[in-house]
């Protein structure tokens, strides 16, 4: 058991008050898995100013430098990889190929943006007067601070953390209180590789540091992974102090299926895209639109090995499902089944806690089937976040966009159809972030642009080339090398 402290200006230290929280295995909660600092704003206010006298310097680190550390910082996540996802199955629940498959999205993205440091590429361009050239170029913008979720402890904040580095800032990173150890673990790495203390520094606790690192003068970006309902709250809170704000946050995924798809691929692509890391995917496939000719058919195999998934404790080599993060989120699952029952749809499968031996440690439940679905339905729009899937029917490819745009959020969608014209369509005509063929809504590569419109994100992208653009500002530079006054647009 170990008890870990915050990670200021190159130091480890506890709390100012001393308070700690508990981290504990969701699908064991008598595994105390370690206590760590549970800040409050003074401890967020130290971070943010070591950040801001690191800034001076790491700013003017040459950045093919920094990509040098950040690169070595790749190899030893890589060296370390099993540890990493056993930790981090133990903390957050999901089954240990997950959290392998987090870990290498880790390393994955710092190598991949490490390598921008050689690149980081501005323009030039000719000048409208002779005797001048004119260019532009990326600058760090400052300290940045990174509020992120449970549900991929180390993926997403070095989605966060390594774009900002190599484009020459500063962070202070307040991972979520329910996954603190992946991300100390992560943090502890670039330490160890390098990173000058001061450039990356950790806050662990609540929305009380979350609000400091929202509303402080001295933080110039905030990007933040989680909620609507909270990332709404960020934005109003980084507004009057015209900060960047990058937001990424809930979903209501669809995979569409039409008359003519392999049933068989639809249907692996529906188990993982829906009861893959227990639902608790911001990318999860929570909504099924198959076409009414073969949704009778699609509908009893699906049920049929909804049920058969086996749920228990990730670090089992047999276990398919975890838990849920915690008995909020559970009661959350719960809540919307009881939900879904009022509505008047059907319990295909599912539909309970599970409860009896090791269940009665941890937070399962039964991956859950809904049918006779109706697009209207509040288990039809609304994020859920856990085992439950919802199936809609669809008479055309048309309907079932209709149906896929018809919710609040719009990050990924799919669609399964060996009609390349359909396929076509829907690509263009869903309104979302990510969208796949032949394939369900999960999936996403590093190098690619990651996130999502309308209630999911406010027009920023992770991941790809597109991170850049969140943690660097451009500067267009004139050079006026005539020795005379010249004026653009008049001479
Ligand atoms: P959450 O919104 O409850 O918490 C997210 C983070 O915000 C946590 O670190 C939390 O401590 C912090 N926070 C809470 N109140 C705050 C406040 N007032 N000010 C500042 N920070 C505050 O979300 P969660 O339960 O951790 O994660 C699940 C949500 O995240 C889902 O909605 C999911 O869709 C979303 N998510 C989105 C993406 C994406 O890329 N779009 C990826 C993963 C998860």
């Amino acid at each position: 058991m170990t008890s870990i402290g915050n990670f200021i200006g190159g130091e480890w230290r506890p709390a100012q008050s001393g308070a700690t929280l508990e981290n504990r295995n969701p699908a064991d909660t008598s595994e105390l898995i370690g206590t760590f600092a549970d800040s409050s704003a003074a401890d967020a206010e130290l971070a943010i100013a070591a950040a801001r006298r690191a800034f001076d310097q790491w700013r003017l680190f040459p950045a093919p430098k920094r990509a040098e550390l950040l690169f070595k910082a790749a190899q030893i996540i890589a060296s370390r990889k099993e540890d990493l996802a056993r930790d981090m199955t133990r903390e957050m629940g999901k089954v240990l190929d997950e959290t392998r498959g987090d870990v290498q999205e880790a390393i994955d993205m710092t190598y991949f943006l490490a390598a921008e440091g050689r690149r980081l590429h501005g323009q030039t361009a000719p000048s409208e007067l002779r005797d001048k050239f004119a260019m532009s170029l990326r600058q760090p913008i400052g300290v940045c601070s990174m509020i992120t979720p449970w549900n991929f402890p180390m993926a997403i904040p070095s989605w966060k953390i390594i774009p900002a580095l190599v484009c020459g800032n500063t962070v202070v990173l307040k991972p979520s209180e329910l996954t603190p150890l992946s991300a100390v673990h992560f943090v502890k790495v670039l330490d160890e590789a390098g990173i000058p203390p001061g450039v990356v520094n950790l806050v662990t606790g609540g929305p009380a540091v979350g609000e400091v690192l929202t509303t402080h003068p001295d933080v110039s970006v905030v990007s933040f992974t989680g909620s609507t309902a909270v990332g709404k709250l960020v934005n109003q809170n980084a507004a009057p102090h015209f900060k960047k704000v990058h937001l990424e946050m809930g979903g209501k995924n669809a995979i569409m299926i039409m008359d003519d798809a392999n049933l068989e691929l639809a249907l692996e692509g529906c188990l993982w895209g829906g009861f893959g890391t227990t639902g608790q995917r911001c990318t999860a496939a929570s909504r099924v639109i198959v076409h009414e000719r073969v949704h009778d058919r699609f509908v009893e195999a699906f049920v049929a090995r909804a049920s058969a998934l086996r749920v228990g404790n990730g670090l089992e080599p047999s276990t398919q499902m975890g838990p849920s993060i915690s008995e909020r989120q559970l009661q959350k699952v719960i809540s919307y089944v009881e939900i879904g029952r009022q509505e008047g749809a059907t319990i295909a499968c599912g539909g309970r806690r599970l409860t009896g031996g090791a269940f009665d440690a941890g937070f399962f439940h039964e991956p859950t089937v809904f049918t006779g679905v109706t697009p209207s339905m509040r288990i039809a729009r609304e994020e859920i976040f856990g085992p439950v899937v919802s199936v809609l029917k669809c008479g055309s490819v048309d309907e079932a966009v209709g149906i896929a745009n018809d919710v609040a959020y719009g990050l990924s969608c799919s669609i399964y159809t060996q009609d390349i014209n359909r396929a076509f369509k829907a690509m263009r005509d869903v309104y979302t972030g990510i969208f796949y063929v032949n394939a369900p809504t999960i999936g996403a590569e590093v190098h690619l642009p990651f996130g999502g419109t309308r209630a999911t994100g406010n027009g920023h992208r992770e991941a790809g080339l597109a991170a850049l653009d969140v943690f660097s500002e451009w500067k267009s530079i004139y050079v006026d090398f005539s020795g005379k006054l010249q004026r653009a647009q008049i001479d």
